[in-house]
């Protein structure tokens, strides 16, 4: 089948893996060991890659960035971190479609009294930069916004948000792991505090990740979520994983230089893909904003035709997702199709398609087609 659910994950890049390899075998030493040569070459493989990823985020200095198990860790850390250090009554922002690994961190904070303002989309999957303005509080700590959603591909207002947080003295916390490596992202332009990465999104190996923390948020706000060594300043402790850093770092560079050409690529082949299937059924729709939005997403509602149907109907030819991947096993519409006003039954008849560079439209398009014209259909 041809693979197109790069929100779920993305292939490693050979070129990444070939620069993995040697610190699986040859160069298996702990960068916290470095008084010998094994550990000094995989500590100094370690701060080569904290640097490439510093300067590719805009970040001052690689001691803002502390590496993490993928965003997930990132944004349990974010939110525990900054929160769990504050005392008194705390309020935190975020918005109605953000991932579960922010959602899920902040039901449980509730649980310990941080209350939660959840801003509403509009029917693009953008909140209104007036309204989070609006929704601040003196006790607010932080708001948390993710860069670009990972169902409908959306980017958020982020440098509005920054100035209005930056103004307000709040903290701004940044889901940003379906945008980099994909889209130009400056922390410091951006105002940005706390920003969620992981390298599975970009080319990169899984289960690595990383968090930015602004050095002022980490020296004076902040409670570790783990206790163990001192290795991450003491903000992450345990062993770093050699081979997955380096990986990151080598596929973060190589998205970087290709960033413009493979935005221009993807945006053609979504654009195209999409025309092709509307001219053979009149009736889709793409969700999203179709000004800011990822170029490699597609999220297509196919009015009278069951998501499951399809994708169970196309399994050997095409891999691609009804709704969110990284809740698929989960059978509740999906919350971020809900907030941007679809109804239950046009949530389960939207896909999900995340094209990579070169993909062959073509082909995609015709077995599409034929899927949709042989899927069940509830019109008739
Ligand atoms: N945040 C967003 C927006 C995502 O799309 C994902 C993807 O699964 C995550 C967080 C979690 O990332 P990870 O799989 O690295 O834990």
């Amino acid at each position: 089948p041809i693979y197109l659910d790069c929100h779920a994950t993305t292939p490693v890049d050979p070129r990444v893996l070939e620069d993995m390899l040697p610190y699986f075998t040859a160069q298996c030493g702990n960068p916290a060991m470095s008084e010998h040569r094994h550990g000094e070459v995989a500590h100094r493989a370690v701060e080569q890659a904290r640097q490439t990823v510093a300067e590719s985020l805009g970040c001052r200095s690689g001691r803002e960035i502390v590496f993490t198990g993928g965003a997930t860790e990132a944004n349990n850390m974010a939110l525990f971190g900054a929160l769990g250090a504050c005392s008194g009554k705390r309020h935190v922002i975020a918005s109605a479609i953000e991932h579960a690994s922010v959602l899920a961190p902040l039901a449980r904070l509730e649980n310990f009294g941080v209350e939660v303002t959840l801003l509403p989309v509009d029917s693009c999957g953008r909140i209104d930069p007036e309204c989070l303005r609006r929704a601040l509080r003196p006790e607010t700590r932080l708001v948390s916004v993710m860069f670009a959603n990972n169902e409908i591909g959306t980017l958020q207002p982020v440098a509005d948000i920054g100035r209005i947080c930056r103004e307000a003295g709040i903290l701004f916390h940044c889901d940003a792991a379906q945008a980099v490596g994909h889209e130009p992202l400056d922390v410091e332009q951006l105002h940005i505090d706390l920003l969620s990465f992981c390298a599975h999104k970009f080319y990169g190996p899984k289960g690595i990740g990383g968090l930015y923390i602004r050095d002022t948020v980490a020296t004076a706000h902040w409670q570790p979520i783990l206790y163990g060594g001192g290795q991450e300043q003491g903000l992450r402790p345990g062993t770093l994983n050699v081979p997955a850093i380096v990986g990151m770092a080598s596929a973060l560079r190589l998205c970087m230089t290709e960033m413009d050409e493979n935005q221009r690529n993807l945006r053609e082949a979504s654009g195209e893909l999409f025309a092709r299937l509307q001219r053979a059924f009149p009736q889709l729709r793409m969700n999203g904003d179709a000004e800011h939005k990822l170029a490699r997403n597609l999220s297509i509602t196919i009015p009278g035709i069951e998501a499951s149907a399809l994708m169970l109907l196309l399994k050997d030819t095409l891999s691609f997702s009804a709704g969110s991947a990284c809740s698929s096993s989960d059978t509740k519409p999906s919350h971020v199709l809900r907030a941007i006003g679809l109804s239950d039954e046009e949530c389960f008849q939207t896909i999900r398609l995340g094209l990579r560079p070169g993909v062959a439209i073509d082909k995609i398009a015709r077995l599409l087609q034929r899927g949709i014209a042989a899927a069940p259909s509830f019109i008739d």
